[in-house]
């Protein structure tokens, strides 16, 4: 048996198979979870449903999250086709390039607007329409970023949105919490990505995490799948509201 047998997982995020919700629905299949996996739109089609099939997830569906038609839709299909669920994975960010680089006090009004769009409110909107299929003891899981916490070189807007994505989880974490659903951030080190191949200087930040964090690595797709399988099973059923890094301890460093 499974840390998840028996538990029904929907996840958004999945672009490639270097996309972090990938591993994390890879070890949530491993642990016997039944998915449901969501990608942006259908020029994402033909990426991502040779995946779901790799994944055996028994549903695939379309929802750019920055539409309230297309979340509207989704879940419709999400509660016919798949019934309730126990676990919410939102893997989801985006920032224009050219706010991904220079100075944070350059970011123009529009990148602002779609990426806290994109990257924050969406969480609020996935949990709101999850919140009727999700089953007592659900668990929501969501992507931060230690650049929330401090300044991270080139991260900029992003880091502003991961600043209101941990907050909304906290003020999430009160309203599911009513119905006995758990909402955490996993706040990973830095992997390479599609989404992070757009910050600028990436390749330093992975080698600077090599040298000065405790564990003198970095982490994998798969680490943060591990974590994301304890934040989804019933072994962490007393924690909510909480940011947990999972970034070979580089956040308690300081000098
Ligand atoms: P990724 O593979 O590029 O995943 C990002 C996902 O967001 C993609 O599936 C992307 O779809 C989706 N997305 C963007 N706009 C969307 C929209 N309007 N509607 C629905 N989905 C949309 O990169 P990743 O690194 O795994 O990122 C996953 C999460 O982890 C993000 O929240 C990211 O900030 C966070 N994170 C990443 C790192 C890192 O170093 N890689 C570290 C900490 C946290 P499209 O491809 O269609 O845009």
């Amino acid at each position: 048996m499974g840390l998840l047998t028996g538990k029904k997982a929907l996840i958004f995020g999945i672009a490639n198979n270097k996309s972090i919700a990938y591993g994390i629905a890879k070890k949530f299949k491993e642990e016997g979870a039944e998915l449901a996996v969501s990608y942006a739109g259908e020029k994402l089609e033909s990426r991502v449903v040779p995946i779901a099939e790799e994944l055996g997830a028994k549903l695939c569906v379309p929802c750019d999250v920055t539409c309230d038609e297309d979340i509207a839709k989704a879940f419709g299909i999400i509660a016919k086709d798949f019934g309730n669920i126990d676990i919410l994975v939102h893997s989801i960010a985006f920032a224009p390039g050219e706010a991904l680089k220079g100075r944070y006090i350059d970011t123009a009004r529009d990148a602002f607007k779609l990426s806290m769009d994109i990257s924050a409110y969406s969480l609020v909107a996935l949990c709101k329409a999850a919140e009727p299929i999700m089953n007592e003891w659900g668990s929501v899981i969501n992507m931060s970023y230690y650049g929330a916490e401090k300044v991270v070189t080139n991260y900029n807007l992003m880091g502003v949105a991961k600043a209101a994505l941990e907050c909304s989880t906290r003020y999430l974490a009160c309203d599911l919490g009513e119905k006995k659903v758990r909402i955490n951030s996993i706040s990973a080190g830095p992997i390479k990505t599609l989404a992070a191949s757009g910050i600028g200087g990436f390749k330093n930040i992975l080698a600077h995490i090599e040298e000065r964090s405790p564990l003198h690595q970095n982490v994998t797709i798969e680490d943060v799948g591990d974590t994301a399988a304890f934040l989804a099973s019933d072994l962490s059923k007393t924690i909510t509201g909480e940011t947990l890094h999972v970034d070979c301890g580089y956040n308690v460093v300081g000098i």
